[in-house]
């Protein structure tokens, strides 16, 4: 392992850095997912060789502490061997078929088990997939067209949800993108999150019309802001009211925060949910799922059309059933708690060093805010107050140390169940002096990008 060098800026990865001088001829930007490409904290993206437990080796062989764990779905660590031998044995029987097996069946109804008012599951093969699903599903079962989402959640490239986003969107200052068309966006109304007076205001406007209200579950991707206590509950109330469904995005939260997901924490009864990351444990699996009545809207049970080549595939229903499996009541309560000490100490190393912010989390999963002040971020615009140069200062010191944090300040941490002993040290130890280089950075906050918010 190369030594670690202890000014931020000055250390170097030159094969990654020609990896992705490489990948930049082959590939737009050299990554195949935006946030992958650094380009909110500058410097070279470390292009990974191997995982291990709660650890990842870059390609110029520096061990880093994951707090990222593939963007949520290593909650078991990397390389979990139930999970490896999982899939290698489904592999070897056959990586697809095209036809149903009985692991599709068994994942759905661990989903099924965990999520009461889900009767009924269809497989994707990604989170973005399975909330265009319910979008259509939602729309083609009510007859109606609107959408309702909040500013700063993220449902995945999802035309039609793709207005204020949060998580890349929000990490590249895209207030939205070319390609979606004014038809598209059209039919979206965004607003302001935790807000109930405006969610009340645009269904006595235009309920009728409207098909769906889509929320995170809990948002984890302006950073993390958790509803306020009933926001879900308004949420169901409102749009029951009213004949539209509600739509909860668990694609992060869902099996990560409690084994039944945000539901666990705040059982909401949503008409669908959306589900991706952990059920998949590492491996591309997603689904959506809701009220028999409802999803038997869909093909082949009704007129509603969704289909896919490799939706259930074999081997990574085998990955997503074994890390299910393995999500054991105490891997939820190591999750908690190795969250709970992260989250205390880098509070307790960033107020020594003076520097402002606001700590949230929703279950395990938490962020940092380099707000001005400690008050409740609530909304994408208070989220957009924070001073993203602080965290760059913050995230550059943390990765010359061996620990890797998401490369922008608009995502969630993500803790995995072997985060503990030398890697937990290492990040403990780490902390202190990544706080004073966010104490160092002269102050300037997103103010600019604030003009870009709809809301
Ligand atoms: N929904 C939420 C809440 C997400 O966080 C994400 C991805 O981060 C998605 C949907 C899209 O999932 P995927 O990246 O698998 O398409």
């Amino acid at each position: 392992m190369t030594s670690l060098d202890s000014s931020p800026y000055t250390y170097e990865a030159p094969v990654s850095a020609g990896l992705f001088a490489r990948g930049q001829e082959v590939t737009p930007g050299g990554v195949n997912s935006p946030v992958r490409a650094f380009q909110a904290v500058g410097g070279t993206p470390r292009f990974m060789v191997e995982g291990s437990g709660p650890w990842i080796t870059d390609a110029d062989g520096r061990r880093y502490v994951d707090l990222v764990s593939s963007w949520g779905p290593m909650i078991l660590g990397h390389a979990h061997p139930d999970v490896v031998d999982a899939v290698g044995t489904a592999a070897r029987r056959g990586l697809s078929f095209g036809a149903p097996t009985e692991g599709e069946l068994e994942l759905a109804e661990e989903i099924r088990r965990r999520v009461a008012p889900v009767e009924r599951v269809r497989l994707v093969n990604s989170g973005t997939e399975a909330v265009l699903s319910a979008v259509r599903l939602a729309r083609g079962a009510t007859g109606r067209p609107l959408l309702v989402k909040f500013a700063g959640c993220y449902h995945g490239h999802v035309d039609a949800l793709l207005a204020s986003a949060g998580s890349g969107v929000a990490t590249l200052g895209l207030p939205d993108t070319p390609g979606v068309t004014t038809g598209a966006a059209a039919d979206t109304i965004v607003l302001p999150y935790n807000d109930v007076a405006a969610v009340e205001a645009v269904f006595a406007e235009r309920g009728p019309q409207i098909a769906a209200v889509v929320s995170e579950a809990a948002p984890g991707n302006m950073g993390v802001v958790p509803p306020l206590d009933g926001f879900n509950t308004e949420l169901r109330r409102i749009t029951a009211a009213y004949g539209a469904l509600l739509v909860l995005d668990e694609v992060m939260t869902g099996f990560r925060v409690s084994a039944s997901g945000w539901y666990g924490l705040d059982p909401v009864d949503a008409d669908l949910f959306t589900f991706g990351k952990v059920m998949g444990g590492g491996l591309p699996a997603a689904a959506f799922g809701g009220r028999a009545d409802l999803m038997d809207h869909l093909a082949p049970s009704g007129p509603v059309y969704q289909a896919g080549t490799l939706s259930g595939n074999p081997v990574a229903v085998a990955a997503g059933l074994a890390t299910l499996r393995n999500c054991t009541d105490e891997v939820y309560a190591h999750c908690d708690e190795v969250s709970a000490v992260l989250r205390g100490a880098a509070s307790a190393a960033l107020f020594s060093a003076g520097v402002p912010h606001r700590v949230q989390q929703a279950g395990n999963m938490f962020s940092i805010f380099f707000v001005p002040d400690e008050r409740q971020v609530r909304d994408y615009a208070d989220a957009r107050t924070q001073d993203v140069a602080r965290y760059t200062a913050f995230f550059h010191a943390l990765l010359a140390r061996g620990v890797y944090l998401p490369p922008s300040a608009f995502e969630a941490w993500f803790v995995n169940a072997q985060l503990s002993g030398e890697a937990l040290e290492r990040v403990l130890d780490a902390l202190p002096a990544a706080a004073r280089a966010a104490a160092e950075v002269e102050t300037h906050r997103t103010g600019a990008l604030d003009s870009e918010r709809s809301s």
